[in-house]
């Protein structure tokens, strides 16, 4: 069976040389564990920053050794009771064709109404990443306005659709190309939307805001978007702050925002926060999520690429926006 190896610590962006495709041998599950056949992995973009050696929230990836990551897989041999031969699955060892896990590693998961994909999407880390995101640190109230940057990706779309779902009055974002642009407007329903590659970020906030200032704003990009946003914020507003994407490749400190003094005289919080501390509000995000999905008023998009082969590639894509919604890597 095959995985992807992290083999070099990427220097800027990350090249194809970074990584090797290396072909391993899987011994058979032993006492209380499965052999999972993998048919989605998920790619995100906080994988960036594990593979520098530096310190942060999650190790970094170890180099050599298959990179871990969300993945939905088949249960193909099993010795625990817990799970049977068929279920699927959910785990953390991505990024390779065939997992052998401790049965407590993997999640069983409904496949009935939804595909597998949806809990690597909005069932799952970007998912609980939007809600979280703009309920306890946001602190959305009912008729506020909400921007979000990013506003085309897995956890974007779907900030945007919750914010109008939780009672937001006016929901603005960006994104990166006109197609997007108009996925969120008429797919969407996005009150307004801009193409930053248009340059200008402030004054197309500002155009797409209408004469309003916002209370949430949803940080997925960092640098010139933060800026852009800290000047158009309302008093008292939110800033969950994420990512950063615009600069997990930055070889040199990236520069902040020039106008910090507005967190001040508009009286700002700016709060970051990590997914993985809110494992709390699961319960509580399937309820609510998957009422929505039932109801047909959440929608969700995912952005197939197939083959572990094509596996870093997609992984760039993320980087140059070749996904809408969800990355995915099909097998
Ligand atoms: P996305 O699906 O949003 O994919 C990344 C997107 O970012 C691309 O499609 C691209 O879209 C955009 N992008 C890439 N480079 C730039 C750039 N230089 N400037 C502006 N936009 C850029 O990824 P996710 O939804 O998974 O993640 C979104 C953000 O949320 C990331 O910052 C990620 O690190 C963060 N995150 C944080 C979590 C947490 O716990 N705090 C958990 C999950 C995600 P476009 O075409 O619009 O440029």
């Amino acid at each position: 069976t095959r995985e992807i190896h992290l083999t070099r610590r990427p220097v800027g962006r990350p090249v194809s040389e970074d990584f090797t495709l290396a072909e391993v041998e899987l011994p058979d599950p032993g006492p209380g564990q499965v052999l999972v056949r993998n048919t989605v992995l998920s790619v995100d973009p906080y994988m960036r920053g594990r593979m520098n050696d530096t310190e942060s929230y999650v190790a970094p990836y170890a180099l050599n050794a298959a990179m871990d990551g969300g993945a939905v897989g088949e249960v193909v041999a099993s010795e625990d009771p817990s799970l049977a031969v068929g279920d699927t699955v959910t785990h953390m060892a991505g990024w390779r064709e065939h997992a052998l896990l401790d049965a407590g590693e993997a999640r069983r998961v409904d496949v009935s109404r939804v595909p597998g994909s949806a809990y690597l999407s909005v069932l799952g880390m970007p998912g609980l990443t939007a809600y979280v995101g703009l309920t306890r640190i946001g602190k959305l109230a009912e008729g506020e306005v909400v921007h979000v940057s990013g506003a085309a990706g897995a956890v974007g779309s779907l900030v945007g659709q919750m914010a109008t779902l939780l009672g937001a009055s006016y929901v603005t974002g960006s994104a990166g190309s006109p197609e997007k642009v108009r996925w969120l407007t008429d797919d969407l329903g996005f009150d307004a939307a801009y193409d930053y590659r248009d340059g200008d970020l402030t004054g197309q906030l500002g155009t797409a805001l209408d004469g309003r200032r916002i209370d949430v704003y949803f940080d997925n990009v960092g640098g010139d978007h933060l800026e852009a946003a800290i000047e158009h914020m309302a008093d008292f507003g939110r800033v969950a702050a994420c990512g950063a994407i615009s600069t997990y490749d930055a070889t040199e400190p990236p520069p902040g925002p020039r106008n910090l003094t507005r967190i001040v005289q508009r009286r700002l919080t700016v709060s970051g926060f990590i997914v993985g501390d809110h494992r709390d509000a699961a319960s509580e995000f399937y309820r609510t999520v998957g009422g929505w999905l039932a109801e047909e008023r959440l929608s969700f998009r995912e952005t197939f690429v197939d083959g572990l082969e094509n596996a870093v590639e997609g992984f760039l894509g993320l980087g140059t926006g070749g996904n809408t919604g969800k990355m995915l890597i099909r097998l």
